[in-house]
């Protein structure tokens, strides 16, 4: 039997009329989160048993010990008193929007109460999105850092300062761009890079780089090396990374405004390179599946962490 009918695409709504359609009611959406928690079926975690009836308060209730499983408890809408439909319609714009949608964009689509809320759920389906980037870059990967901002690295505290690690994947055949990869790695740019190249690129790949000796490090765990420069100037990357880096930049000043915070600037590097991997599928609604299936085990975290997170704690991260 050939590969692609042991695996065959899962369910997912093909246009925005299919899943208004399909989506229009609380039962429906618990129905499409049940199958996408429990791909091969519930579960229960009490006893094992496995068969459970989703009752009115969006719980799987076990059919035989009675244990009831919340269907958004440990998943992205973890804690939520929003409705399903809520956030399965956040999902779906975030997913096909071409550049995604700003807090703001999606406090009116949706009609949600405060800023806060829409930013903290675009950070909480970011924690989710970078879960589906797990398989490592492979064969011809361009690598190097660069400033964000450009030339050279901009004044105060918000992304302009950062400093980031890109790898491209280039098509052998015609020279274009494959997948990439992005990390914030201002705090310790050395070590940072090397843990990067370690975690998102295939020890046997061949990567094409500035003159940097610290690459030298990776030689014995099997990564072939091609200088491309004589610099290891990160305001001048290479080709592939300058073009990654224009379009992040563009991103972040178009859709947010610019308004993003140095400390949260790695969730929106996540969401740019989720979009950036997928750009070419046709099926945009298969996008939002894996969006579900991804946020089904990914606990999001609540509002209260990330306006702590790495310290200085604004009352609005990210919306400055
Ligand atoms: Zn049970």
């Amino acid at each position: 039997m050939p590969a692609k009918e042991l695996f065959p695409l899962p369910d997912f709504p093909r246009d925005l009329p299919e899943f208004e359609r399909r989506f229009g009611d609380e039962a429906a959406c618990a129905v499409y989160l049940r199958a996408q928690r429990w791909p091969q079926g519930f579960r229960c975690p009490a006893c094992g048993h496995d068969r459970g009836w989703t009752n009115h308060r969006q719980a799987v209730e076990c059919g035989s010990c009675g244990h009831q499983v919340s269907l958004t408890a440990g998943t992205v809408m973890h804690g939520t008193r929003q409705p399903l439909q809520l956030w399965f319609r956040a999902m779906w714009w975030v997913c096909t929007q071409k550049t995604g949608l700003s807090a703001a964009g999606l406090k009116r689509i949706l009609g949600l109460g405060s800023m806060q809320t829409a930013w903290t759920w675009l950070q909480k389906l970011r924690q989710a999105m970078v879960r589906l980037e797990r398989e490592p870059l492979q064969g011809r990967v361009e690598v190097d850092e660069a400033w964000l901002a450009g030339d050279r690295p901009g004044k105060g505290e918000g992304w302009r300062t950062a400093r980031v690690a890109v790898a491209v994947e280039v098509d052998p055949g015609d020279g274009e761009m494959g997948r990439i990869r992005l990390l914030d790695i201002t705090r310790a740019p050395d070590r940072l890079m090397l843990g990067f190249v370690r975690q998102e690129i295939f020890p046997r790949a061949l990567i094409q780089t500035d003159s940097w000796p610290g690459f030298d490090h990776l030689a014995p765990e099997g990564y072939r090396r091609v200088r491309l420069t004589d610099t290891d100037d990160p305001a001048h990357p290479l080709p592939l990374v300058r073009r990654i880096v224009t379009l992040v930049r563009r991103w972040l000043l178009g859709t947010h405004q610019g308004r993003v915070a140095r400390r949260h600037l790695q969730g929106y590097l996540d969401e740019f390179v989720f979009r950036f991997n997928r750009r070419k599928s046709p099926q945009i609604g298969l996008l939002f599946q894996r969006l579900i299936s991804q946020g089904a085990m990914v606990q999001g975290r609540p509002y209260r962490f990330w306006a702590k997170h790495e310290g200085s704690g604004k009352a609005r991260p990210g919306i400055r």
